[in-house]
């Protein structure tokens, strides 16, 4: 089977592998759809476990059944979680999946950007989601990137009515505004630097979409200016940027939340206003990753089209042109989601 190994942003190389032997407990998947990820393409987090294949948002049908597995047929369509939590521990016992040990240290074989998967047995059992007929595997491949966003507003407690302020509109913020506009949000409002995106955004549901760069320190005011003389009950932070942090800060309302949606990088500190953020109760989170719950929650939002994904996708592409889709992905310019059909 052919495999794509990333090095770096700039050097994936199409290899050739063995497909691998399906063990006790386990499925092979032969993939169909598998979505780059805005987190594929930062450096500094995948850099270090290279030569890797990436990929982790992946649909596609079963291949070979393993021994000991009554639930799945071949032909199956189904998308696939690389990371699934034990259940047991402590972290899981008290909500917080995906801080457990095992989800971080689980992972399909040998990763997405492949023909095919092998699943271990763990995922197997309680990592593999069917896909209803009418859902593509193109939209299956979202389950995931859906799934954090969903966990992110779940936690953050996005309802009816709230106010939410998505800074960076990337994929990940597109399904942000999705979200929060099918969960009944009052104000979703979006910012970018780029104005391709700031369109995707408006597209995407967003009663207003502001240029990030252009807005600057004016933010709050144009804030105030689209949500009725308010600032916001909900900042779901999409990108890494400094400049981005301090504008999301400023536009919280007090008693809001920040969620850190998108990290900046390590050994970058972020001074935070702690004095100021204490005096209004301002709460700041984070959201890593999805847990199963997240997951069939993300496929039902899909599968009910009550969260559109799939004009999302501007480019699709096979595997031997995989570093074109990671060049997209990096350069953030004039593209949504790249998938890979391998
Ligand atoms: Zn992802
Ligand atoms: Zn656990």
């Amino acid at each position: 089977m052919r495999v794509a190994v990333y090095h770096d942003n700039s050097d994936i190389r199409i290899e050739e592998r063995d497909i691998p032997a399906v063990g006790f407990g386990e499925v092979l998947v032969r993939v169909r759809a598998s979505g780059i990820c805005g987190s594929d393409v930062m450096e500094w987090y995948r850099v270090p476990k290279a030569p890797i294949v990436l990929g982790h948002e992946v649909a596609g049908d079963i291949a070979e059944v393993g021994e000991g597995v009554d639930e799945w047929c071949v032909g199956d369509r189904v998308v696939v979680s690389h990371h699934v939590p034990c259940d047991e521990c402590h972290y899981c016992a008290t909500g917080s999946h995906t801080a457990c040990h095992t989800l971080h240290s689980t992972n399909f074989d040998p990763g997405g950007f492949s023909e095919y998967v092998r699943v271990p047995p763990l995922q197997t059992s309680k990592g593999v989601l069917r896909l209803p007929d009418d859902v593509t595997y193109e939209e299956g491949s979202f389950v995931e990137p859906l799934g954090c966003v969903v966990r992110a507003q779940m936690r953050a407690g996005v309802r009816a009515g709230s106010t939410v302020l998505v800074i960076g509109s990337g994929i990940s913020g597109l399904l942000h505004i999705r979200l929060a506009v099918a969960l009944g949000a009052g104000r979703v409002l979006a910012t970018d630097v780029n104005p391709y995106r700031l369109d995707w955004a408006r597209r995407a549901g967003a009663d207003a979409a502001f240029d990030a760069a252009a807005a600057g320190e004016r933010l709050p005011g144009l804030v105030r200016e689209a949500n009725g003389g308010c600032l916001v009950d909900l900042v779901m932070l999409c990108t890494g940027a400094p400049s981005a942090i301090a504008q999301g800060l400023a536009c919280l309302d007090s008693g809001a939340t920040f969620v850190f949606f998108a990290p900046p990088p390590p050994g970058e500190p972020y001074p935070m206003p702690m004095a100021e953020l204490w005096r209004r109760e301002i709460t700041v989170r984070t959201a890593y990753g999805a847990a199963p719950a997240d997951l069939a929650a993300a496929l039902d939002l899909i599968a009910t089209r009550r969260v559109r994904v799939d004009d999302f996708v501007t480019h699709r592409l096979p595997l031997e042109r995989i570093a074109e889709g990671f060049g997209l992905v990096a350069r953030a310019e004039e593209s949504v989601k790249v998938v890979v059909e391998p």
